[in-house]
């Protein structure tokens, strides 16, 4: 039993227009951009991190916009909805903030007792903010949302699989125990104390396709450990259960390993040291563009190549 995983640490998915993703998530969604990078693998293309003043994990959603990424098809074997926590009774509040700033898709639900709304981002992307009681984390309230509204991080996220079985019993095995279930939704949360992103919600839909990966689609769901030597004894068991998972990987903000699960959706388990002050003051943060050493020579390219974000 991995009792080292503390919730979610951040979420990746892929957008089109980095300006346009950008607008939404400080703009629109009020969160703080703690991080202008590259996308370490593929540099030419921005890497944005948006979350709370910090870059707490349990808060952070983080986008590579590809200009010419084709949008993604939804389907199974992905994250379908990536929900955030705002509190009790702001959901007016919120569909009134969306429906002005053009958002679309907005939809009234509940789920297990909560109040949603669900809507897209700018590429078609499945969110949701859900009212949460006695959420005790600080929001971010610089970007134009007041803290009696404000997104206060992770609420969960939920993946959409032909056959959420085998997920299960991995998330299971990964310290989340089940707690809910409606209809074909499997609500499952992290064991003991978590950074309060703790839930993850199974749907299982046998007949709808795959889904096919692109704009607007989640690329990873990232768990977090509190430091390397947690996530080393992650690593082991998980390869010890018949994962595949890659080595480190040095991230400059924290320290990465992924594996594929059984449905299709590809998991890291990062770290939460050393953060997103590493190389920039908690005040600036995201503000100039950083590069990992290894691709710094590439700054004069990339500075009059990459799409500035700010108007
Ligand atoms: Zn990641």
């Amino acid at each position: 039993m991995l009792d080292q995983i503390k919730g979610l640490h951040h979420v990746t998915s892929l957008a089109r227009d980095a300006k346009e993703n950008n607008n939404f998530f400080t703009h629109k969604l009020g969160l703080r951009r703690v991080k202008k990078t590259v996308n370490f693998d593929a540099p030419d293309v921005y890497h944005l991190y948006y979350a709370d003043e910090f870059g707490t994990p349990g808060s952070v959603m983080t986008y590579f916009p590809f200009p010419d990424a084709a949008r993604g098809r939804p389907g199974t074997g992905e994250v379908g909805f990536t929900a955030f926590s705002v509190p009790e009774g702001t959901l007016a509040f919120w569909a009134q903030r969306l429906v002005s700033e053009g958002v679309t898709g907005l939809k009234r639900s509940e789920l297990f007792g909560e109040q949603r709304l669900t809507f897209e981002g700018p590429d078609g992307d499945g969110f949701a903010l859900v009212e949460t009681r006695d959420d005790g984390r600080a929001p971010w309230t610089n970007g134009g949302v007041g803290s009696d509204e404000a997104i206060r991080g992770f609420h969960s996220v939920s993946m959409r699989l032909q056959d959420g079985g085998a997920t299960a019993e991995l998330l299971k095995f990964m310290n989340y125990e089940e707690i809910d279930k409606s209809g074909s939704v499997r609500r499952f949360a992290v064991k003991g104390d978590s950074n309060g992103a703790d839930v993850i919600d199974v749907e299982s839909l046998p007949v709808l396709g795959h889904a096919r990966q692109g704009a607007g689609s989640v690329h990873h769901v990232a768990f977090a450990v509190e430091n390397r030597a947690k996530q080393l004894e992650v690593r082991k068991a998980l390869m010890e259960t018949g994962y595949q998972v890659t080595p480190v990987i040095d991230r400059d903000y924290f320290w990465a390993i992924y594996f594929r699960t059984p449905g299709g959706v590809l998991f890291e388990v990062a770290t939460n040291e050393p953060g997103f002050d590493r190389d920039e003051d908690t005040k600036h943060l995201g503000e100039a563009l950083k590069l990992p050493s290894q691709h710094e020579h590439l700054r004069p390219y990339l500075e009059s190549h990459l799409q500035p974000i700010e108007d």
